[in-house]
């Protein structure tokens, strides 16, 4: 029995692992590298599994560095199925079909530009034919129950408490007369964040053997949400004064929800005057509709929100924005707005427009609210470059930049000690091993250490590629 990292290991993106036993082979997530210049590459390798040999698939939550290749496995031969959560299953479909026509039309532009430099053009790393082949290959589990997957491998996910849908997975395996459990954090959530529950702590039927657990703020901590809060709202009042623009890049699923319930909130508190709310983003506006159907993921104040007829995202002041002409359009309107788009980390989508017309502007604001991956325009902004490079063309960064760390879908250093805390052996057993995935070097090393300080225990920090024995 053994697992095997084949991706975000060492960095933040391209979530991917193989458990293979004499009996069976299942892969947890396959998702797309995301950030820097080499990602298109790596996303394009050949898989270091064969496809068709997998028995099942397993996604942990529809975020594109987790799911972002799977419709890859279809079209290479994989005819099993794809697990994951009820709401997982759901927004995925959104998802892929969205990543699937941007990179349709990356390729689309890419053609006469290839044909100048005398190349072959980008070709997609999937179709949306391709998408909706791989779909009915997907399989809703239900949290907190156990599911055979494979011969030997049984799954039981629990709420991780990051996006809408979002599991840690215990899974048990069973191989010649032996069993293991092993645990794979998925993306892990803050706690006392309004909408989604906060994470269940790892606390399996069996010790586990092995636990894949996420480091990516394993360096630090958010600054508490009250004061992300208060730093949110008196740049509006700043943003109201002068008449001017606040850009939030913001995930479709989690970011921009949360952004809004707290624009909501602060609009009905009649702190502010009101002033148009730009959700400039089809795809956000998709994956709200799913919160109302997957109400049992909710948190006990937002299902309350839903239940009532009210939705949590009945904002005063609210417009969204649909086509590409009406998004535009944003931007020849005078006068303070705030403008939620993705992608989250500017690496594409609307907000790339909105930035190109306004990161020149002194008076114009840039929310960052959620990770930045090494290598995108958002990781450039939080760095505070003075130029970034947009369209091709260099760009002078006079925007006011605010990192407003409150508001991440990742659980910060405090909160993933206390989830590993739970692995913590009772009576004189020895700890499981532990694996540190998802985080840049500095990050998960810095967790590592804490780990040792506090428990004694030396957390491994596998490289791509790497495979761990059970
Ligand atoms: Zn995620």
């Amino acid at each position: 029995m053994n697992v095997t990292f084949l991706g975000a290991s060492g960095e933040v993106t391209g979530s991917c692992y193989l458990i293979e036993t004499s009996r069976a082979k299942v892969l947890i997530d396959f998702g797309q590298h995301q950030g820097e210049r080499s990602s298109r590459e790596k996303n394009a390798l050949p898989t270091p599994f064969k496809p068709a040999e997998l028995d099942a698939v397993v996604a942990t939550h529809a975020h594109i560095d987790h799911i972002g290749l799977m419709p890859r496995l279809t079209r290479d031969g994989f005819r099993g199925q794809v697990y994951a959560t009820p709401a997982t299953v759901d927004l995925t479909e959104i998802m892929l079909k969205d990543a699937a026509k941007l990179q349709q039309a990356d390729a689309f532009r890419d053609q006469r530009k290839a044909a100048r430099q005398g190349r072959d053009p980008i070709t997609p790393l999937f179709t949306e034919e391709d998408v909706n082949a791989f779909l009915p290959h997907m399989k809703k589990i239900p949290v907190g129950q156990w599911h055979d997957v494979a011969k030997g491998i049984r799954v039981r996910p629990f709420d991780s408490g990051h996006i809408l849908g979002s599991a840690s997975l215990e899974i048990q395996i069973s191989d010649r007369g032996e069993t293991r459990t092993v645990v794979f954090s998925g993306d892990i959530g803050p706690s006392n964040i309004p909408l989604l529950h906060d994470p269940t702590p790892p606390i399996t039927e069996q010790p586990a053997s092995l636990v894949v657990m996420e480091s990516t703020y394993g360096d630090r901590d958010h600054r508490p949400i009250q004061e992300t809060l208060s730093e949110a709202e008196s740049i509006l009042h700043e943003a109201i004064w002068t008449k001017s623009k606040v850009l939030i890049p913001a995930f479709a699923v989690g970011r921009s929800q949360l952004v809004l319930y707290y624009l909501a909130r602060l609009a009905r508190s009649g702190r502010v005057p009101q002033f148009p709310i730009y959700l400039d983003s089809p795809m956000a506006m998709a994956a709200m509709k799913l919160y109302a159907k997957h109400i049992s993921s909710l948190d006990a104040q937002a299902r309350e929100i839903v239940t009532s007829g009210d939705s949590c995202f009945n904002i005063p002041g609210l417009i969204c924005t649909e086509s590409a002409e009406e998004s535009k359009a944003i931007n020849d309107r005078e006068g303070t707005a705030v403008i939620i788009a993705g992608s989250g980390m500017c690496n594409g989508g609307r907000i790339v427009h909105h930035l190109k017309h306004n990161i020149w502007k002194r008076d114009c604001h840039i929310l960052i609210a959620g990770f930045m991956a090494a290598g995108t325009i958002g990781r450039q902004l939080v760095e505070r470059r003075e130029t970034v490079r947009i369209f091709g063309e260099e760009m002078i960064v006079r925007a006011k930049v605010h990192t407003l760390g409150g508001l991440s879908a990742h659980a910060g250093r405090t909160d993933l000690l206390r989830w590993a805390e739970h692995l913590a052996p009772a009576n004189g057993q020895p700890w499981p091993r532990i694996a540190l995935t998802h985080g840049e070097d500095a990050s998960r090393d810095s967790l590592a250490a804490e780990m040792h300080r506090r428990w004694g225990i030396v957390p491994a920090c596998p490289k791509e590629g790497d495979r761990f024995t059970l």
